[in-house]
């Protein structure tokens, strides 16, 4: 049942803002004060957010394309359906199972990420999923797994970070990404807080801080090695803490002694003077005498590297070794990206995950969700690849022959993508669930129209590991389905051995089974209480529970209730500039855009610049260029053509091109992080030239 004024939120981040939706026809985005994770305030994606449901290209029928002309033909849901049932039943029984692989989003509400998983492993019996979610944060779940024994992006509310004393953001423009979070900075320094940005480029969040440190792209490792090395000399780390709740102190002692601040200096090209005063801030008192409170968040700009499982550890031992974790407004963090970056990765669409965050690997929880999903554990399928190692095995010896993709513009958003369109280019197979003609949707084979963010129901798990209720506010135009409807339909003509639910808030009940006893623990969450209680945190193990907002006040998840020091160095970028390719490019996002742009680009309210090119003068100089004039970017995989930006705000080795157009990714390195399997989009080699000079 719909209302004229629906409480909801808003379909991009992964702050996941209140707004009301008033109105069915053309609905209207409203302030929604009494959510508190906002308190109302709304960036521009999302106060134009409705604009994307009366889009013009929408889609609101399935789509075959013919291979030979491109040329795409409607037809009937039936039609559709059966073909690509027939086509996955063949290809299956031709070559096994694993010729199917499936590739989630982490956009996707928790109930499709529940189901597209349990289609997978249940109806396909393929091991082929994982998620676009690994290119977001998986360095810092692999990085918090292995510190603290979990991982919850935050392991507090947001607006804890008022309380803190300093908050050091490593590799994050709050200020652009998530522009209603960056008033818990502002109030920090209101109260006589500091703020640190640690950025290679001089965001609109670092213009908000107190100490802004500039690295040359791939070193903040180095830089948190130094800072530990500068409190241990010091005496100012938490020598008590340290002995109670954690273990591995003493190595990690003796590796920053080799991390002195001039050392650093050389390697980051942070000044030593900088570090220490950084460090000296680290270390500084409250008025009572007590430690500071310190908060350590990091995100894209630190995680997305080969090194970046170790460089969130890094900045994890800092955190511990001044005793933050699990005190009160202090501790470490990671800013997810995407709005169900947190929910996407606990509940299965992950190559090694079953629901509940548990490990397909481990017998106990096999048989666990086998019970909850009434099939032999032994038919489950075992661990299959990571996201990208998925996509380059696709139309190989021994890789899928059929990918279906939900809630990903793959074309656009992967590394080397172009080397992405030739695998897609070898499938037998392309079906992509989509709701406008995205640029990966246009290389489909088959194309199913779904119902998006206010046309239907789910939930969303935002940063802080809130589960929170997105209710359908507009009815969905004609022809167009949920795709628990089509995961629905494909498992009845795939001969199912048990039938797939269709009502989110009947497959919301059969997760929280799913989930119970698991690290994120879901079983007492009810859509009842999250609209009774502005959501709630997990672990929730019972409806009698009130949910986890602090996790780790006095155990961390490790079955000794201690945390993990790692011993972690500096092993630099898998491409450093060299002659032929002198400079570093790194990629990023921009306030009126939001990932691949498929959405954003579409709403005419917000500004589609086009992709650019920002330079330092020094660069422009050196290349004889001038603000506006077209550059050529190029690395080892690829080129682009955009308009320079002169800017002062970068250093004068690195040139930063935004990623929301199809391009950027195309010069990106597919380089992985040996722990997550992240790619390194954050930086590679790259030459510029005047373009047709
Ligand atoms: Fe909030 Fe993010 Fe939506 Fe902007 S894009 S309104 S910050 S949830």
């Amino acid at each position: 049942m719909t209302t004229a004024s629906t409480a909801t939120h808003c379909p991009y981040c992964s702050l996941q803002c209140g707004m009301r939706l008033v109105g069915r026809r053309s609905p209207e985005v409203q302030e929604w004060p009494e959510f508190e994770v906002n308190a109302g305030a709304l960036c521009r994606k999302g106060w134009s957010a409705a604009r994307l449901l009366g889009d013009r290209e929408r889609l609101t029928t399935p789509l075959l394309r013919d291979r030979t002309t491109g040329e795409f033909t409607p037809v009937g849901w039936d039609e559709a359906l059966d073909l690509v049932a027939a086509r996955l039943a063949a290809l299956r029984s031709q070559h096994g199972p694993d010729a199917v692989g499936v590739f989630g989003g982490g956009g996707l509400t928790n109930e499709k990420a529940y189901q597209l998983g349990k289609f997978a492993r249940v109806v396909l019996g393929t091991s082929q999923i994982d998620y676009n979610g690994r290119w977001c944060m998986s360095s810092a779940a692999s990085a918090g797994t292995r510190a603290f024994g979990v991982d919850r992006g935050l392991p507090f509310p947001l607006a804890d970070v008022e309380q803190a004393d300093v908050v050091v953001l490593v590799g994050s423009n709050l200020a652009e990404t998530m522009p209603p979070a960056a008033r818990h900075l502002d109030r920090l320094r209101e109260r006589g807080g500091r703020v640190v940005v640690v950025d290679p480029r001089r965001t609109a969040t670092a213009e908000r801080a107190d100490l802004f440190v500039q690295p040359v792209p791939g070193t903040d490792l180095p830089l948190a090695l130094g800072v530990l090395h500068l409190l241990v000399a010091a005496g100012a780390v938490d020598e008590e803490y340290v002995a109670d709740r954690t273990t591995g102190f003493e190595a990690v002692r003796a590796s920053v002694s080799a991390w002195w601040p001039e050392r650093v200096e050389r390697v980051s090209g942070v000044p030593a003077a900088q570090l220490r005063e950084l460090a000296d801030l680290l270390a500084s008192r409250r008025p009572t005498g007590e430690r500071a409170r310190v908060v350590v968040l990091t995100a894209r700009g630190a995680e997305q590297h080969v090194s970046g499982s170790d460089t969130v550890l890094a900045w994890i031992n800092v955190a511990l070794a001044l005793g933050q974790c699990g005190r009160p407004y202090a501790g470490y963090g990671c800013l997810t990206g995407q709005g169900n970056g947190q929910g996407g990765r606990e509940h299965g669409q992950k190559a090694d995950q079953l629901p509940g965050y548990r490990s397909i690997e481990d017998p106990a929880a096999r048989a666990h969700v086998a019970g909850v999903w009434g099939v032999d554990p032994a038919s489950l399928p075992g661990k299959g690849r990571s996201a990208h190692e998925l996509l380059m095995a696709l139309g190989t010896d021994d890789g899928p022959r059929a990918l279906l993709v939900h809630g990903s513009n793959l074309v656009v958003s992967a590394p080397n993508a172009s080397r992405v369109v030739e695998r897609l280019a070898a499938l037998d197979l392309l079906v992509v669930c989509d709701f406008v003609l995205s640029e990966t949707a246009a290389l489909a084979d088959v194309v199913l129209p779904v119902t998006q963010w206010a046309e239907e129901s789910g939930t969303m798990t935002n940063l802080e590991g809130r589960v929170l209720l997105r209710q359908r506010a507009v009815t969905p135009p004609a022809g167009v389905r949920t795709e628990l409807e089509v995961l629905a339909g494909l498992a009845e003509r795939l001969d199912s051995p048990v039938p797939l639910a269709t009502d989110p808030e009947e497959v919301f009940t059969e997760l929280r089974a799913a989930s119970a006893g698991g690290k994120a623990d879901y079983a007492g969450i009810t859509w009842q209480r999250i609209r009774d209680e502005q959501g709630v945190f997990w672990p929730c193990p019972d409806v009698d529970h009130p949910g986890t907002p602090r996790m780790f006040a006095d155990r961390f998840a490790h079955p000794d209730g201690r945390a993990r020091f790692h011993v972690v160095d500096h092993a630099g970028l898998a491409e450093e500039p060299c002659a032929d390719f002198p400079v570093h490019l790194t990629t990023g996002r921009v306030l009126a855009q939001y990932q691949s742009g498929a959405q954003t680009r579409r709403i005419r309210d917000l500004p589609d610049t086009g992709p650019y090119v920002e330079l330092h003068p020094l660069l422009a100089t050196r290349l004889g260029t001038a603000d506006g004039e077209p550059l050529e970017v190029v690395t080892r995989r690829g080129r682009m053509v955009a308009p320079g930006r002169v800017s002062e705000s970068i250093r004068p080795d690195t040139v930063f091109v935004p990623f929301h157009w199809a391009g950027a990714n195309r010069l990106t390195s597919d380089a992985l992080d040996p722990a997550s399997r992240m790619p390194e989009f954050k930086a590679c080699a790259a030459r510029l030239a005047v373009a047709g000079g």
